[in-house]
């Protein structure tokens, strides 16, 4: 009889096989579009889009560099991976229908700690209604790498490149900035009070929110929705994975403009500014430099103004310029300085 102390030991991959452990993390998965015309189990996915054109994008996360299993749980690293990927795909103006998911993972890793990954990418693809349909499984000496390439599709007319905004444009922005990266601080500095008294135990309430944007982000594809509910075809996009500033950058030397951005316009939540505060950290930098909110910017022209003014989620930061006039952070002193932050680098 089983006793309820008894624990259940981890299976090794080892014992499994590659093709065991493929078997294994991918049972559960169901094909749900149509333009999935054959996924897992062939030597290539057949994907049908008929007359769209394809949108493919793919990112890699390394342990140690873009996680920290400390406090990074399996399961929300495998629905962060997906989401972020996904978001690249929505930053265009595109429907996402398919991922591929690629591993290395080392001997540290058992079936179990696999397949609570496979739950957050399944969680993922279930909320975005996304098909897995192939991947890789490799062994990797040291650590876990994840790589998913996300592919969906979008009218030729409907693609929104980062280089299309003009003088005048609106410049705006979903949801809120800088949150994701207060939920790190707050984790890393948890992590570090572990590491000196594994017996306390942390009360995070004050933080749900901070840590909902750094664990469980999600990915606007409701923002894509509401443009083609409201007819919006935004003039330039870009998701905002590494802060606001390095992607207003992006928008305004692809488009060959320049811009005024409003210091007193920018959304933060009011988890975000006590968080500041607690932190001493300041506000405006952390949203202009902190990366993974996931949120998009874009730009529209002003005679679509009134079909988004209505919506609470969706924040009018600034406007195009001429390129001459730089490209500006207005404080709410009303100085002008030029933004230049890279936001967050991985180098
Ligand atoms: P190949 O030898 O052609 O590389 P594999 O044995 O690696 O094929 O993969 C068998 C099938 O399982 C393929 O359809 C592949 O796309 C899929 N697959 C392999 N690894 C993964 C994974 N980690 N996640 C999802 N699908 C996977
Ligand atoms: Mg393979």
């Amino acid at each position: 009889m089983k006793k309820n102390n008894e624990i259940k030991t981890p299976t090794k991959l080892a014992d499994l096989g590659e093709f065991g452990v493929i078997d294994k993390i991918t049972k559960g998965f169901i094909n749900s579009n149509n333009s999935s015309v054959l996924g897992i189990g062939d030597d290539a996915a057949v994907l049908d889009f008929k007359d769209n054109q394809a949108l493919i994008s793919t990112d890699m996360m390394v342990e140690g560099v873009h996680f920290d299993l400390a406090y990074m749980p399996l399961k929300h690293l495998g629905y962060k991976a997906v989401v972020s990927n996904l978001s690249d795909i929505y930053s265009m103006n595109g429907t996402c229908t398919q991922i591929t998911v690629s591993i290395a993972v080392s001997n540290r890793f058992n079936l179990e700690s696999l397949e609570e990954l496979y739950l957050g990418i399944r969680a993922a693809c279930k909320t975005y209604k996304i098909d897995l349909v192939g991947g890789d499984t490799t062994t990797s000496t040291k650590g876990l790498i994840i790589s998913i390439t996300s592919i969906g599709s979008a009218k030729s007319k409907d693609i929104v490149k980062r280089s299309g905004a003009q003088i005048n444009d609106l410049i705006v922005v979903s949801g809120d900035l800088g949150s994701a990266y207060m939920g790190l601080q707050v984790l890393e500095r948890e992590n570090e009070v572990f590491k000196v008294n594994p017996q306390n135990q942390p009360d995070l309430s004050d933080y749900t929110y901070l840590l909902k944007r750094q664990l469980k982000p999600e990915a606007r594809k409701d923002v894509i929705d509401f443009f083609a509910d409201k007819k919006i075809t935004p003039t330039s996009m870009i998701d905002i994975s590494d802060g606001l500033s390095s992607e207003v950058l992006h928008i305004c030397k692809q488009s060959n403009v320049g811009c005024d951005l409003y210091e007193e316009k920018i959304p933060l939540s009011e988890e975000m500014k006590s968080g500041c505060e607690e932190f001493k950290l300041h506000s405006t930098t952390i949203a202009l430099s902190g990366g993974e909110d996931y949120e998009l910017l874009f730009t529209i022209n002003q005679k679509d103004y009134d079909k988004i003014k209505g919506n609470n989620d969706l924040t009018v930061i600034g406007h195009i310029i001429d390129s001459e006039k730089g490209i500006n952070l207005v404080t709410k002193s009303e100085d002008k300085v030029p933004i230049t932050s890279q936001g967050w680098k991985s180098f």
